[in-house]
């Protein structure tokens, strides 16, 4: 990329060409009127976006996040029409099975947020959850749930999917270019610095992922969140795990499992969740390994007992594939985004604790409201960056809370 060929004015910059980044992009162009620029380093949903598991769970206490898990959902259907092709979404909805007190209450949780929602979650007898799920061990004491419209779908799919509307509605995509800095006039954002030549812009939304607390740094401001890891493992194929399955939330074995063609991928919440340093991080996190766990050997031997009580198959079946990556949490678990305290026009989309691709939608028309002034259409005063006060995002207390927050979520 010349610096010719970067605008050097727009409405709107984005630095980060992740799924949060282009849906914020292809939200904006909706409205037809905003010159955006996306500016990313790699190449577009090359990092957490293209590793996840993206299970699109609709079920969450809060009805807010719900509603932005549905907002993808509507985006989805939206998108298939503008690109003349609909997305593959697999959705034979989600079982969650649980025998203890502290899941009971969790799973009541998730029901009484979808119900006010109004989206369809209800318990389900032990019998009827072995019939959806024939290879889970499901004992009469179980207390299971069923939601037959979660789903999910591949990750880079949908991200090129609001990338390639995106552009196609007029937004300008620059891939293979950093940006370097942030410019500040008068209080407010006034543009950024690339690797390619500067753009001058009134508003700028950081959706750099692992890397937002670096881009954001220079000017004193932050995101409450933390790069946590997060991993899951892929069966071999074996004929037990249909393509048709819903995925299974199992909180008492922090496990999540959904099918992978022709095999199963299981994701393992540690107990102890490892959070990075963000300085610590390569530039491209693809192919990262961790140095505690490198191939993952330790945190499955944590996670099998627990599991294979659900899933005893595991006893037999061989493992194909072991992924990790970054995803970014805050301590309580919910995302973080919208205005940058301190910093008029500078935004951020982050911080969405394992549920970027479930909530990509949502954060991208709330952001894209946000950023042409407009009050948004959902509500999103629980997902506010100043509601922890001031945080420092590299500092290790603060990093162990996000890491914590992994390690207590319990929903998909
Ligand atoms: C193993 C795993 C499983 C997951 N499972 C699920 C799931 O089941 N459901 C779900 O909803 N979510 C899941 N997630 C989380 C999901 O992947 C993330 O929440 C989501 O991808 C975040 O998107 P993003 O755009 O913020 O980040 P990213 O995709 O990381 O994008 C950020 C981009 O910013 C770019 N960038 C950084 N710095 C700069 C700079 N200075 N200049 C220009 N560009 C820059 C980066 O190169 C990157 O491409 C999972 C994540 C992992 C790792």
């Amino acid at each position: 990329m010349t610096e010719r060929l970067l605008p050097r004015t727009a409405d709107v910059v984005i630095v980060g060409g992740g799924i949060l980044g282009l849906s914020v992009a292809w939200h904006l162009t909706r409205t037809g009127t905003v010159r955006v620029v996306v500016i990313e380093r790699q190449s577009l949903a090359s990092q957490a976006s293209s590793r996840a598991a993206a299970l699109l769970t609709l079920g969450r206490a809060d009805a807010r996040f719900t509603r932005l898990v549905q907002r993808t959902f509507a985006a989805i259907e939206e998108l298939g029409t503008i690109l003349g092709e609909p997305l593959p979404l697999h959705r034979y909805g989600s079982l969650s099975v649980t025998t203890t007190a502290e899941g009971r209450s969790g799973l009541q949780a998730l029901i009484d947020g979808a119900t006010r929602a109004g989206v369809s979650c209800e318990t389900v007898g032990a019998a009827d959850a072995r019939r959806l799920v024939p290879w889970l061990a499901v004992t009469e004491d179980a207390t299971c749930a069923f939601c037959p419209d979660d789903a999910f779908i591949d990750p880079y799919l949908l991200a090129s999917a609001y990338g390639t509307a995106a552009r196609t509605a007029g937004a300008t995509i620059v891939s293979g270019t950093a940006v370097t800095g942030l410019s500040v006039a008068s209080g407010g954002v006034s543009g950024v610095s690339t690797t390619a030549g500067t753009i001058a812009a009134p508003v700028v939304v950081i959706a750099a992922g692992a890397w937002s607390n670096l881009v954001a740094a220079s000017l004193g401001a932050s995101v409450p969140m933390a790069p946590v890891r997060s991993q899951y493992w892929i069966t071999l194929p074996d004929a037990r795990f249909p393509r048709q399955h819903p995925s299974v939330l199992l909180p008492d074995a922090r496990t999540y499992t959904r099918p992978e063609l022709d095999a199963l991928l299981f994701g393992i919440r540690e107990a102890n969740s490892v959070s990075l340093d963000p300085r610590q991080l390569p530039d491209d996190a693809s192919g990262y390994a961790f140095a505690d766990d490198p191939d993952g050997t330790a945190s499955l031997e944590e996670g099998l007992p627990a599991l294979r009580r659900h899933l005893p198959a595991l006893d037999d079946v061989g493992i194909r594939a072991y992924l990790t990556g970054f995803s970014t949490y805050t301590p309580d678990g919910l995302p973080a985004f919208g205005a940058a305290a301190g910093v008029r026009g500078l935004m951020f989309a982050g911080g969405c604790s394992g549920a970027g691709i479930a909530i990509s939608g949502g954060v991208g028309l709330a952001l894209a409201e946000l950023a042409l002034g407009r009050v948004p259409s959902l509500a999103i005063d629980p997902f506010r960056c100043d509601r922890f006060g001031a945080v420092d995002p590299f500092d290790p207390a603060f990093r162990a809370r996000c890491a914590a927050a992994r390690s207590n979520k319990r929903s998909g």
